[in-house]
């Protein structure tokens, strides 16, 4: 496996990062989450918006163009031999003093990994997964943006803790507010009455390129689907609901806090939902 570390290819015992950069002491730099299907990368521009504009917010200069940066990750995958794959960009702020001080910080550490994943197994897209609301809250919205997709994931973590105490493979936050914001690295839908909800992003929610694909599919197929706030009561009475991520994809959810989800099984619209997102990966993306 080579991974690419800061202009050069390296295999993956020599990718190693200085315990000075930032993004290691600090969590202080952005990453994305990609996908290829079938040497097709999935939406590379828009997670390069997200990159670049993530790393725009907390004043981090991206050493390489968008246009660079999409060819060495198309050029990761190549080295590789991989067309079905995770691909995991990191950009920190790099190697600075042990202080705080972003400023003391040269040059920003740029890090590509692709691999082969798939984050559940296929048994939990037939059969949907049960979830819990938790106590961890998203961070405000008007403190560190939802929109910046940083490498300060330790909320995302404490979800993660939460839900495997609770003995599940995901669980949902709320905002500080209660309204419900999104899963550990994952966004969420509820249907009823074929009336498709999904929270805006100022209640909380990462502007999921997974859930903005999901969104034009919904209205394409001439779905009622918007971006409303809602509650865990509104999530307990759906018909239907759903994450979708990069890594989960589309995945349904069968039960939440003990509450049964409809009957127990993946909808009809979500699995409808999940097909024609499975057919648009096969289509859409950047060889
Ligand atoms: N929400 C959070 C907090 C995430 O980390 C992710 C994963 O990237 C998502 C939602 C889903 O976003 P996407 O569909 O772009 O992967």
């Amino acid at each position: 496996q080579l991974i690419f570390l800061d202009g050069e290819y390296v295999s993956k015992e020599n990718a190693v990062i200085s315990v000075y950069d930032h993004g290691f002491l600090y969590g202080d730099g952005v990453f994305e989450g990609i996908r290829a299907y079938n040497g097709n990368v999935f939406r590379l521009e828009e997670h390069l918006v997200r990159l670049y504009d993530s790393a725009k917010s907390i004043l981090l200069d991206v050493p390489y163009t968008k246009e660079e940066m999409a060819d060495i990750v198309v050029e990761t995958l190549r080295r590789n031999n991989l067309t079905d794959a995770y691909i995991r960009l990191v950009v920190s702020r790099g190697v600075g003093n042990l202080g705080l001080d972003p400023f003391t910080c040269k040059r920003p550490s740029v890090i590509i990994i692709a691999e082969a994943l798939s984050l559940f197994p296929k048994e939990l897209y037939d059969s949907g997964i049960e979830i819990v609301t938790v106590a961890s809250r998203r961070n405000r919205s008007d403190v560190l943006s939802p929109k910046v997709k940083s490498l300060n994931y330790l909320n995302n973590i404490l979800v993660k803790i939460e839900a495997g105490l609770a003995g599940v493979p995901e669980a949902l936050m709320l905002n500080d507010q209660g309204y419900v914001a999104e899963g550990s690295a994952d966004n969420v839908f509820i249907i009823r009455d074929n009336k498709i909800l999904t929270p805006p992003g100022y209640v909380g929610a990462l502007e999921g390129i997974t859930r903005n694909a999901i969104i034009e599919v919904a209205k394409e197929k001439g779905y009622d689907m918007q971006e409303a706030v809602f509650t865990r009561h509104d999530v307990y009475v759906a018909d239907e609901v759903f994450l979708t991520g990069t890594a989960a994809e589309v995945i349904a959810v069968v039960k939440v806090d003990g509450r049964i989800i409809g009957d127990g099984k993946p909808g009809s619209v979500t699995q409808e939902l999940l097909q024609s997102f499975r057919m648009l990966v096969q289509e859409d993306g950047v060889k």
